[in-house]
């Protein structure tokens, strides 16, 4: 079982090339008793979305912290080392530790949006010129994989009604569009800095962390946030991250939605100042002492 987001699909790729609207046909059924029964949970390669991540953490009675240390692996998306997380498997193969030989996946009703989605890639795409993004969607066929020999036939949108992917993929949207933001940006928009990475990693996977660096002075200190909504925020974990989206669209991209208290950007950016100013008197005394001349010119 494996995902295709935002990857071009490989000639070798079990993904067919044909590109599958939400009316489009396929046939396919996963029923218990069929022959391959966890066949796909043995080739396990999951990447997780923000909302994966808390069903699963809720599910498991974890803190987002302790459920990425047990159970995920991160990865770079894109040359920029773009964080991502996917699911940890067993090391000889990529068997997922959900999986159970008798009753199949032991987490099955808050099984991640790739599981649910399978056989079925779903692809997002934006053109650089236009704002929206688009979602679309492309049928895996594995040899391991039997349900494509039942004779069910359903659309794509009935397919993602049944394995209860919408709500998976209406949390997870922004997320989306946000990676595909940043990789569409191109080389005008550089390489954003580790500490904008840091936050895209808090943000979309560690939800706990997050919270507590919202509690945190340097937050609480510059963004002017309602008491209701602040405690909306603290104590729901959807809520939170739909937060955290807005506050990584403000943060990357500009488009502020979060009002900032009054003063705060100048004095951030004083602080900033002084900041630059020191450390460009440090780095002169620094060349001062390093002066390549001083190999050639003697007291
Ligand atoms: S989470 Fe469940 S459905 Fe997904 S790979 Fe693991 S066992 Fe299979
Ligand atoms: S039919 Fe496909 S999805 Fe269902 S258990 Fe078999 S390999 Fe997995």
């Amino acid at each position: 079982m494996s995902d295709n987001k935002f990857e071009d699909i490989p000639f070798s790729s079990p993904v067919l090339p044909n590109q599958l609207e939400l009316t489009s046909k396929l046939c396919f059924e996963c029923k218990p008793g069929i022959s391959c029964f966890n066949a796909c949970c043995k080739q396990a390669d999951i990447t997780l979305a923000p909302y994966d991540i808390i069903r699963l953490k809720k599910r498991l009675g974890l803190t987002s912290t302790e459920f990425l240390k047990k159970h995920t692996v991160p990865f770079e998306m894109d040359s920029h080392g773009m964080p991502g997380i996917k699911m940890r498997t067993t090391d000889v193969n990529p068997v997922c530790l959900f999986m159970d030989e008798e009753k199949g996946c032991t987490v099955y009703t808050d099984r991640p949006t790739s599981c649910r989605y399978y056989p079925i890639a779903l692809m997002s795409s934006r053109k650089a010129d236009e704002y929206h993004d688009e979602q679309h969607y492309a049928l895996v066929k594995e040899p391991h994989c039997r349900g494509h020999e039942q004779p069910r036939e359903l659309t794509v949108a009935d397919y993602r009604k049944e394995q209860g992917v919408e709500e998976f993929d209406e949390l997870n949207r922004e997320y989306y569009r946000i990676i595909l933001k940043k990789k569409s940006a191109g080389p005008s928009v550089g390489r954003p800095t580790p500490t904008s990475f840091q936050l895209f990693f808090l943000a979309c996977y560690d939800i706990d962390r997050f919270k507590q660096f919202l509690n945190s002075p340097s937050f609480l200190t510059v963004y002017d946030i309602s008491d209701e909504e602040f405690q909306r925020i603290n104590k729901d974990d959807v809520e939170c991250l739909k937060f955290a989206y807005r506050l990584l669209k403000q943060v990357l991209f500009g488009e502020e939605s979060i009002p900032l208290k009054d003063g705060a950007y100048e004095k951030r950016m004083q602080e900033r100042k002084e900041i630059l100013e020191l450390r460009r008197q440090a780095e002169i005394e620094l060349a001062k002492q390093n002066d390549p001349i001083d190999k050639y010119v003697q007291d």
